[in-house]
């Protein structure tokens, strides 16, 4: 058995920690994006595969002979690309989903990026938290009626916001520290997407603390017919079932 975990969350180095421990070939891709990636256990690969063509053909040159796709949630063109290829190779796939944060009914939910910009700009208020990450901040490059604290791991290399503080962080954050941050820059309105997990969580109960609004975008749909598991612990038992 021979196992791809398709990464670059928290999930996917616990799970590459666990099946390396159990003495499991396993394989790490992460995408390259970030300048300094927190790296798994275990033998990792790094940059795209040129397509779901080009993951096909990595998967038989590879002999890979299981595939978890165990990327971000809003990573929407990996999962596509490794349901495609899976199914073309004729290798097993499994998404690992890490749970999506718990509805509430105080945010303004959207379907996407651009309807989230939409939300800002109709929005009556002036300082916004941009949490959506550096890829998303052309959106918002239009808006000058806003002010954003803007959070990224890497420095945007894109269009944004004209009346942009940015910050550079990654997680895990407190309450206390979000706090904090919204305080201390009257922060109105938070943007962010239903990303889920520990890591970013902190930031929506220090909006309810604060009676900041909230813009919730909501998650890209699973690939059609995906086998999907929502823990670490249900795909290690996934794993181990592929290699009877
Ligand atoms: P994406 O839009 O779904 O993927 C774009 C392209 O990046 C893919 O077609 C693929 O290139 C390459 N790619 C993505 N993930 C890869 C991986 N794990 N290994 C090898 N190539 C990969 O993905 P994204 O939203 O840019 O996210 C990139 C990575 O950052 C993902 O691994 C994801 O887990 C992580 N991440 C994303 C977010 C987010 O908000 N989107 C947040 C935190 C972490 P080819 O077509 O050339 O194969």
């Amino acid at each position: 058995m021979r196992v791809l975990i398709l990464g670059g969350t928290g999930e996917a180095r616990e799970l590459a920690a666990v099946l390396v421990a159990a003495g499991t070939d396993v394989l790490s891709s992460l995408a390259g994006r970030v300048r300094d990636p927190r790296l798994p256990e275990g033998p990792v690969r790094i940059g795209g595969f040129g397509g779901a063509d080009g993951l096909a053909a990595f998967l038989t040159a590879e002999g890979i002979t299981a595939i978890v796709d165990a990327t971000h949630p809003f990573a929407g063109g990996i999962s596509a690309n490794a349901a495609a290829a899976a199914g073309a190779a004729g290798v097993p796939l499994l998404v690992l989903r890490r749970p999506e944060w718990d509805a509430d009914p105080a945010w303004h939910a959207v379907g996407d990026i651009r309807a989230a910009a939409a939300a800002v700009r109709g929005w009556p208020g002036d300082e916004v938290f941009l949490t959506t990450g550096r890829r998303d901040l052309a959106a918002f490059a239009g808006d000058d009626a806003h002010r954003f604290l803007v959070r990224t791991v890497d420095p945007p290399d894109g269009p944004v916001p004209g009346r942009m503080t940015l910050i550079m962080d990654r997680g895990p954050y407190t309450v206390d520290g979000e706090t904090a941050l919204m305080r201390e820059h009257g922060i109105g309105l938070l943007v962010t997407k239903n990303s889920g997990g520990p890591m970013t969580a902190a930031k929506l109960q220090a909006a309810r603390d604060l009676g900041v609004q909230v813009v919730m975008v909501q998650r890209p749909a699973l690939p059609p017919g995906a086998a999907a598991v929502a823990t670490v612990p249900e795909a290690v038992r996934w794993a181990g079932r592929q290699s009877g």
